[in-house]
């Protein structure tokens, strides 16, 4: 397969390329100046990018694929609080309404969704805290179902903790000895203050027995008192696992005094945190039961990303009893990033897919990520020309591909003005 008249960030000092890529192995053989309209003569199926830009496969690197599509059942959320939604979930889950085959399509369909726009990549927490672990052994079998279509990640995530609800611990353990690819968590959830640093320490020991990764749902709470995010930055340290721990919504930090920050930032730079913010998600759920002046609740990206943190902007939900909700479209999230952050300068526009390309990839440890020689083939064509367009325009993808073989393609919608 050949796109001709790409145009990929840092190739070729903004000139056209065509990319060509291997149909057996999937690779991008190489990536050469467009031939212009006389295209030699191959056997290679050609598409046309027509100087639109063209983007590694966005990476989704936090939602909940086991939750996606249930919001209302068994009922809504009315007071729109993280707390109410994770009674819901609890209700829902004592109602036996949770049957392998409903979880299977719901996933499916969020995980079709995001693809649609975009995504290539998934990393999706799944609930392990279930004695029969229902959620967790149908998303291991959907990762094997969609794998042609999108990569998937499974976090074994204790969503009611691993002291809070008895036998957690093991339940997380038992995830990973089934082939959970990372170790989750929810320390401010926890009884104590010191049960939630004692999970984190076991989570660590967790990471570090079965060699895998960490991602901590941590400090999302309106409390300027939970500082969790010091403990994973401490622990990673120790353990000499710069890198492989991600904090996910951080809420918290934005509540922190500017003395404190001072003291984290580098903390958390010399550990190599990466962080997985949901922008659209937390102003949904922080900040509730304040009459005026109302906290925003995310955690501070701009400042993160300005110290030289990582930070990957994420969808977390798809119309469940946290966030009714989602469509796993990342450009509707990176938009709501930027402006809750405010960030709208050219540098930060000029750059914005960074947020759910380069970044989320780092999160995840992806190898191979991005569009280069030698690598696999995994990158959509957008209907833009620039960083900028497809932020103001919210673009949509126009062709897809993973692992070398199209997923889809739509054709762009054109306006016939009357005059
Ligand atoms: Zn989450």
């Amino acid at each position: 397969m050949r796109i001709t008249n790409a145009l990929v960030k840092g190739a070729a000092n903004g000139q056209l390329v065509d990319i060509d890529i291997d149909p057996i192995t999937g690779k991008i053989t190489t990536i050469t100046p467009a031939a212009g309209p006389f295209i030699a003569e191959t056997e290679a199926e050609i598409y046309d990018a027509a100087g639109r830009l063209v983007s590694p496969q966005f990476v989704e690197a936090h939602i909940h694929l086991d939750y996606a599509n249930t919001a209302g059942i068994p009922r809504d959320n009315e007071s729109g609080t993280l707390f109410e939604a994770i009674e819901i979930w609890r209700e829902r889950k004592e109602a036996g309404l949770n049957n392998p085959d409903l979880i299977r399509r719901n996933a499916i369909a969020a995980a079709k969704s995001a693809v649609e726009h975009g995504v290539g990549f998934i990393r999706t927490h799944v609930d392990v805290t279930d004695p029969e672990l229902t959620a967790f052994r149908v998303l291991k079998d959907v990762k094997e179902e969609i794998r042609d279509w999108c990569d998937v990640e499974l976090v074994a995530f204790p969503q009611n903790g691993i002291y809070a609800y008895q036998g957690g611990d093991r339940l997380v353990e038992q995830a990973l000895k089934e082939g959970a690819d990372v170790v989750g968590g929810i320390p401010h959830l926890e009884p104590t203050r010191e049960d939630g640093v004692d999970s984190l320490k076991h989570l660590f020991d967790l990471g570090e027995k079965y060699g895998t990764r960490i991602d901590i749902h941590c400090d999302e709470i309106d409390d300027a008192q939970s500082r969790f995010v010091e403990v994973i930055a401490a622990e990673t340290t120790k353990r000499s696992m710069q890198g492989l721990a991600t904090v996910s919504h951080s809420a918290a930090m934005s509540y922190y005094e500017p003395g404190y920050m001072a003291r984290l930032l580098p903390k958390l730079a010399s550990a190599d945190v990466t962080f997985a913010v949901c922008p659209n998600e937390n102003l949904h759920l922080q900040g509730r039961g304040y009459s005026h002046a109302t906290p925003r609740g995310v955690a501070p990206i701009k400042a993160l990303t300005d110290f030289g943190l990582n930070v990957a902007l994420c969808q977390d939900s798809i119309s469940d009893p946290w966030y009714p909700m989602g469509n796993g479209d990342l450009l509707r999230v990176v938009d709501t990033g930027l402006h809750v952050s405010h960030m709208l300068q050219p540098k930060y526009i000029d750059n914005c897919l960074e947020f759910i390309t380069h970044n989320p990839a780092k999160n995840l440890g992806l190898r191979g990520y991005g569009i280069m020689e030698g690598n696999p083939a995994n990158l959509i064509v957008l209907d833009a020309h620039s960083e900028r367009e497809v932020l103001q325009e919210g673009c949509p993808v126009l062709l897809s591909v993973h692992r070398g073989k199209r997923v889809f393609s739509r054709a762009a919608i054109n306006t016939d003005w009357e005059s």
